[in-house]
């Protein structure tokens, strides 16, 4: 999901924002709230008729990206969101579980093949699908902008989507997870539409600690831009970089994806 992806920006905000364009949504199967995997048919670029702001007259079943009400991502201090500190909010099991990573173009996903675990809000059961990060944040809070975003979505047996997004700041703690993948997100940076298998991906590597959680209802922020799909974004300060103390424009990892995007 990625309204937010930085093609059209400054190249130097570029090199520090595209960063993990390659690891991106798609799922399984055709399902209710799926997002597209035919990337061609629209745009990141705000000066591209296939652009953000046109998706929703690119085909009838994506106007909700134009009309719909309850579109994501939003700034976190909407008053469509709420807030807790609890930890425990966020009730989830997840297992390591055989991979894939897939180049979209726009980013890259991590898809799980095999049981990867849930999450459960209030009683209903989100099996996790995937996972795809985006720089810079997608959501905003307080107007500010955050250096990257990875999206867990799940999937309820009904079909119905949920996502856990956390927001990073390149800070001097390496990121575990991240430098888990990079090997795979390496191989993969120049070859898109690829899928290759990535061995056995442990999702738990990827959430953190967290302070502050914020849910909201929201949509997909990728074509059709579906809604009806619970966000709960979690704020992570200082873990995103694989390599302490560099800025994120000397991040390699970052760069390598950025380049091709
Ligand atoms: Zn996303």
């Amino acid at each position: 999901m990625g309204r937010r992806p930085s093609l059209g920006l400054a190249p130097a905000a570029a090199a520090a924002a595209a960063v993990l364009l390659l690891i991106a949504a798609a799922a399984p199967a055709a399902r209710a709230q799926e997002e597209t995997e035919d990337e061609h048919e629209f745009s990141y670029d705000p000066r591209d008729a296939h652009g953000p702001a046109r998706w929703g007259a690119i085909k009838a079943e994506w106007a909700n990206c134009s009309a719909g009400r309850m579109q994501s991502p939003i700034d976190l201090s909407h008053e469509r969101v709420t807030l807790a500190r609890a930890l425990g909010y966020l009730d989830h099991a997840y297992r390591a579980a055989a991979a894939s990573i897939v180049n979209r173009g726009h980013d890259i996903m991590v898809r799980f093949r095999g049981d990867a675990g849930s999450l459960v809000i209030n009683g209903t059961a989100y099996r996790l699908r995937q996972l795809h990060w985006h720089t810079p944040t997608e959501h905003t809070v307080g107007g500010r902008r955050y250096d990257m975003e990875l999206h867990l979505v799940h999937e309820s047996a009904a079909g119905k989507a949920a996502v856990v997004g956390v927001l990073y700041e390149v800070g001097a703690a390496p990121d575990p997870f991240l430098r888990a993948m990079e090997p795979a997100v390496r191989r993969i940076a120049d070859r898109r539409d690829r899928e290759e298998d990535v061995g056995v991906v442990d999702p738990r590597r990827a959430r953190g600690r967290a302070s502050v959680y914020y849910r909201y209802m929201g949509s997909l922020t990728t074509p059709p831009c579906t809604e009806g799909v619970i966000w709960t974004v979690v704020k992570r300060v200082g873990a995103g970089h694989l390599a302490a103390g560099q800025p994120p424009r000397h991040c390699s990892f970052l760069q390598t994806v950025t380049v091709r995007s």
